[in-house]
């Protein structure tokens, strides 16, 4: 596995002292615990103990006949076992120089014989001992060593296999996530020096967002989680051994500490990067680590575990968007949450109901003869529990469910109502509709469009899909093919917010649209900034000479009519000249400009 080989001895010693330690933690195992009765049986002695040695404690893991649950490290007759990790004997204890003194040979339980062997670890390191006591003196018998020695070994066994089965990343080897969640259920179950104390859950993302993946692709899996080995032994062998660390992704760790330990933890946060982008810690990757941490402090007799899971969780993801190192968990995370949650969660009942989603339209206006020429259905959400939702808050959630393709369907059904009640009137009305590259890239869509047009009776060329973000757009060919079908149909095909975020001239020629919408942010300020004024003039110029169709969004006065007019930019839309408003309202003035 090669997991320590950036550690030198004593870092690889420590090691072992942190795996028994944490083998120790994980609570009462009753296999072991026959082990010890199977030694008491076979060698014919009245005690036997499972033991792990930390750095000052001797933990009894299992054991049959003995009171004591643990002693200190260096009482631990175990402990030269462990030093000479080779079968130990002490066969009378009052004349073993080293041990002849100790108050557990002096005093209760007044030890007299001592046969130890070596529980070895995987990695060959020795972390504790499957040892037989009596309490006169006496001799081990050849075969009673064998035995010892084999018992030892099933007891490693045991140890590393049953107690971790499901709960041991196998690319880190250390605890997972399921084991997170299951020892902070047990939390309260602890020794008692270690129970029910203030603890801390932190998560700690080691990359920037998607750079492994990106490492990935470039240099292959195995390099990545030999990286992620790497960074896992610096992290452990860092962290101050009453620190629990777990692997919960490639990238991101676990570590489940008590409240008070947290200033060291920040510390060897801070003080890891440093080191990594120094020379000192050889990987086989170039990586650059970037350390987020987000925790959550919690009293473990008062929390469940998944919620001190996902408070520590959603720390963490506050963290990742702003600058500060670590960051605490705030409620106020939970209501940005929640109101996300119940939007998502909301809409299958809004689009069952009558009284929730609603359209706006907003007329579009062209600039050369002041006519109407178009109108954009706007989504509106009168939320039972949060009244008015702008589509902003919930279009993005949605788009991420499957839930945007019935709702778009329902506005196209809108739409297509619209056309024909303008048609009725003897009026004809462009009606645009917004649409995200989810409704795109679903099968069907185009075909569903022009099916809801045939049912209704509209004109394909009266309705206008606007779409964004054409680079995401092009990515899928699937939503390249329905724009053309549609537009192949007659649907005329708008592309939105040009000139937000990124805009590139080239990509706008391979999407079939006929209009381009040049966003408010271009247009807000050419009335006063004569650079603005400069791009969104040539931007016209080259747009229109492409054979593009546009308009300018978000007008709010004259002087940037004046401007646009002058430009021969085709069509504004803005405050200037409506605000969204509802279909009877579009009528009512549309009628009164005809005098009809
Ligand atoms: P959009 O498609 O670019 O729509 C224009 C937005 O700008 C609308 O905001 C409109 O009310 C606002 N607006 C129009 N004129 C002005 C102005 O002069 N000044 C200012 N400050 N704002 C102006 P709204 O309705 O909040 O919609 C925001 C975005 O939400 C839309 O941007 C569109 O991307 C999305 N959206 C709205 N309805 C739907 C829908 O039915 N389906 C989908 N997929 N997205 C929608
Ligand atoms: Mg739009
Ligand atoms: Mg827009």
């Amino acid at each position: 596995m090669g997991v320590d080989r950036n550690l030198n001895n004593s870092e690889r010693h420590k090691l072992a002292m942190l795996k028994a330690q944490r083998l120790a933690q994980l609570g009462p195992d009753r296999s072991l615990d026959q082990i010890t009765k199977l030694v008491t049986q076979l060698l014919g002695v009245p005690t036997s103990l499972v033991t792990l040695l930390g750095t000052e404690r001797q933990w009894i893991k299992a054991k049959y006949n003995f009171l004591l649950s643990e002693t200190p490290a260096d009482l631990a007759i175990c402990q030269r076992t462990v030093e000479r990790n080779e079968l130990t004997v002490i066969e009378d204890t009052v004349l073993d120089h080293e041990y002849r003194d100790s108050p557990l040979v002096l005093a209760e339980p007044h030890i007299r014989f001592y046969a130890g062997a070596p529980l070895v670890t995987s990695e060959g390191h020795p972390i504790g001992c499957v040892c037989a006591i009596d309490y006169q003196p006496r001799k081990l018998t050849d075969r009673e060593r064998e035995t010892l020695l084999s018992l030892a070994e099933l007891a490693r066994d045991i140890l590393e296999t049953s107690n971790n089965v499901g709960f041991i990343d196998v690319v880190t080897m250390l605890p997972n996530r399921q084991k997170l969640l299951r020892d902070l259920e047990t939390l309260h179950e602890r020794p008692p020096e270690q129970q029910a104390l203030p603890s801390t859950l932190m998560f700690v993302e080691t990359t920037k967002p998607g750079y492994y993946y990106e490492l990935v692709r470039a240099f292959g899996i195995d390099a990545v989680e030999s990286q992620s080995q790497d960074i896992a032994n610096l992290l452990r062998i860092s962290l101050p051994p009453s620190h629990i660390l777990y692997a919960v992704t490639l990238s991101r760790f676990a570590i489940l500490l008590r409240q008070d330990d947290k200033a060291d933890t920040f510390e060897v946060l801070e003080s890891l990067g440093a080191r990594v982008s120094g020379r000192e810690f050889r990987t086989r990757l170039p990586i650059r680590l970037n350390l987020k941490a987000g925790y959550y402090d919690f009293e473990p007799a008062l929390t469940k575990p998944v919620d001190a899971f996902r408070r520590a969780f959603s720390a963490l993801h506050e963290a990742l968007n702003n600058a500060s190192t670590t960051t605490p968990y705030s409620e106020s995370f939970d209501e940005v949450q929640r109101r996300q949650l119940d939007l998502t969660n909301g809409m299958a009942s809004a689009l069952d109901a009558s009284d929730q989603l609603y359209l706006l339209y907003q007329p579009k206006v062209s600039l050369l003869s002041g006519e109407v020429v178009g109108i954009e259905a706007l989504l509106r959400w009168r939320h039972p529990q949060y009244g008015e939702v702008p589509p902003m808050d919930f279009i993005p959630l949605i788009s991420q469910t499957t839930l945007i393709n019935p709702l778009t369907r329902w506005i196209i059904c809108e739409a297509a109502q619209a056309i024909k009640r303008f048609e009725r009137e003897g009026l004809s009305m462009v009606v645009s509709v917004n649409v995200t590259n989810t409704n795109l890239v679903e099968d069907e869509f185009a075909a569903d469009v022009l099916s809801i047009l045939a049912e209704y009776g509209a004109a394909p060329g009266y309705l206008e899909i606007e779409c964004l973000e054409m680079e995401e757009l092009l990515q899928d060919i699937r939503a390249v093919e329905a724009l053309q079908t549609l537009k192949a149909a007659g649907v005329r095909v708008a592309l939105d917010d040009f000139g937000s975020g990124y805009s590139n001239l080239n990509y706008l020629r391979r999407i079939p649209a006929d209009v381009v919408k040049l966003d408010r942010s271009l247009i807000s300020d050419i009335a006063r900034d004569a650079g603005s004024r400069a791009i969104v003039f040539r931007l016209i110029q080259m747009l229109q000479h492409f054979g593009f169709e546009i308009v300018a969004e978000g007008i709010e006065d004259q002087e940037t009519v004046d401007c646009l007019t002058k430009f021969r930019c085709d069509t504004g839309q803005g405050y200037y000249f409506d605000r969204p408003l509802t279909l009877e309202d579009v009528l009512g003035a549309t009628r009164k400009r005809l005098g009809s």
